[in-house]
């Protein structure tokens, strides 16, 4: 009798082993069954460390990327390659977020349960959400300069225009990447690189005003040109602005009211706001991670300030900042920014949903489309509608000391208000000087260029 029960135990604890065995095995294959597959060492999809299936076009069927002759081919279109080398990526794998590395297994056509069934037809059909004429509008308005030019549609979330500069053409790329004009260049800016905001984050500091204190609208600041730190310090103007309202000190950018505003609302609620913008963590954009931000909960009044003006720690990437001013301009929603908007097998036939409407509301009704109206009087008041042309932009300019005797970054970010070109955008310029006039221009070129499309 005890055998039997001895024997029963036995083979309990064997099936027992089995079967958490095959539950491992079954949750690593479906994690990454795909990586596995398409990883570069598998010589069925690679062929000499290239990508060797599957195509990468932009939202209307324009080609960037495909395997032909022997080896990875990019578009005819020289400006079109080296504006999109970081969306699509290279053939030597450098651009590590490029759509050829983080999207080889929508190329390769791998699935759980046929394994790669579109290998031998060449793979599969990636259409991106970028749009390759905003590509080329963005590329050229950047003249030469690093930075990177974002665009997304706030509704449905699609990015329509990725830029970043330094870039190359990888058709014929450089023979040595040394030297400051390639610095970073294998990094696609607006997923990977952090950026002090400069006065682009007082849309945060004015964001949690509104969202904390009741009376925000109301407060009247009197700015005198210098702000005198409680223990020490001080933050200054390039003029007094006088009595200002947060609405006009956003417009003016005027640092004494922000600066002000930082302390009164005290470093754990600068540190939640920064948080509940999305502007800490990293965001999944179809499966890649952006570089995350960070705002440093601020020990004294003067680093508190400055915080609050976006002139201490603080640091922000490109597409989380896309996002921020999307929920803005989506009336508080948050759409799921994207990069692919379908996958084709070779026949035509679309694999996977990648256009399913999705949102969340991150700011209230009431606080988005206040910042909208703050945002509308500052090009209205400050930046000036004639800069851009035909177009209702709503907006907040940036102009971040970077020290070391650099001109400073200029950045401006916001969006069109119009629904029926529901765009948002962010722009850097590195060392381009004046926030809303250099990057502005950017914004306006590129603007106007998805606006003209829309029939
Ligand atoms: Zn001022």
């Amino acid at each position: 009798m005890h055998k039997v029960k001895n024997r029963t135990a036995i083979l309990l604890v064997l099936l027992l082993l089995l079967a958490t065995g095959l539950t491992v095995y079954l949750v690593r294959y479906i994690r990454h069954g795909a990586e596995w597959a398409s990883y570069s060492a598998n010589a069925g999809y690679y062929s000499g460390g290239e990508l060797a299936v599957g195509r990468v076009l932009d939202r209307h069927g324009k080609l960037l990327s495909a395997f032909r002759d022997g080896k990875r081919t990019y578009s005819s279109d020289e400006t079109l390659r080296k504006a999109s080398l970081h969306a699509v990526g290279d053939r030597y794998g450098y651009i590590g977020t490029g759509a050829e590395r983080v999207f080889s297994s929508k190329l390769t056509g791998y699935d759980l349960i046929n394994g790669a069934y579109s290998l031998r037809s060449g793979g599969n059909d990636l259409f991106l959400t970028v749009d390759a004429e905003l590509q080329k509008a963005a590329y050229q308005a950047m003249k030469g300069r690093k930075g990177a030019v974002a665009v997304a549609d706030y509704v449905s979330g699609d990015i329509l225009c990725m830029v970043s500069l330094p870039t190359y053409d990888p058709e014929d790329p450089p023979g040595s990447f040394d030297g400051e004009e390639y610095e970073g260049v294998f990094l696609n800016r607006v997923l990977s690189s952090t950026y002090t905001p400069g006065s682009t984050f007082k849309l945060v500091t004015a964001y949690a005003m509104l969202d904390s204190r009741a009376d925000a609208e109301e407060e009247v600041f009197t700015c005198t040109g210098k702000l005198t730190l409680p223990g020490g310090g001080e933050v200054t103007c390039p003029r007094a602005h006088g009595e200002v309202t947060l609405s006009d000190a956003l417009a003016y950018s005027c640092n004494c009211a922000f600066g002000h505003f930082a302390l009164e609302l005290g470093a754990d609620t600068m540190a939640a706001y920064a948080e509940k913008a999305g502007l800490l963590d990293a965001l999944s954009i179809d499966g890649v991670s952006t570089a995350k931000g960070k705002y440093r909960k601020a020990e004294n009044e003067s680093d508190l300030a400055w915080s609050g003006i976006g002139q201490d720690k603080d640091l922000v990437n490109p597409a989380c900042m896309l996002r921020f001013v999307s929920i803005i301009a989506n009336g508080g929603k948050a759409p799921k920014l994207r990069l692919i908007q379908s996958v084709h097998s070779p026949v035509g036939f679309p694999l996977g949903a990648y256009n399913l409407p999705w949102s969340k509301r991150v700011i209230s009704a009431r606080v988005a489309e206040t910042l909208k109206e703050m945002m509308v009087n500052d090009v209205e008041k400050v930046y000036g509608s004639e800069n851009f042309p035909g177009l209702s932009v709503a907006a907040k300019s940036g102009t971040a000391e970077v020290g070391g005797g650099k001109e400073p970054h200029a950045l401006f970010t916001g969006f069109l208000t119009d629904p029926e070109t529901p765009y948002a955008f962010f722009v850097i310029v590195e060392n381009g000087g004046r926030g809303s006039t250099v990057a502005g221009e950017v914004a306006n070129a590129v603007l106007q260029a998805a606006v003209a499309k829309k029939p």
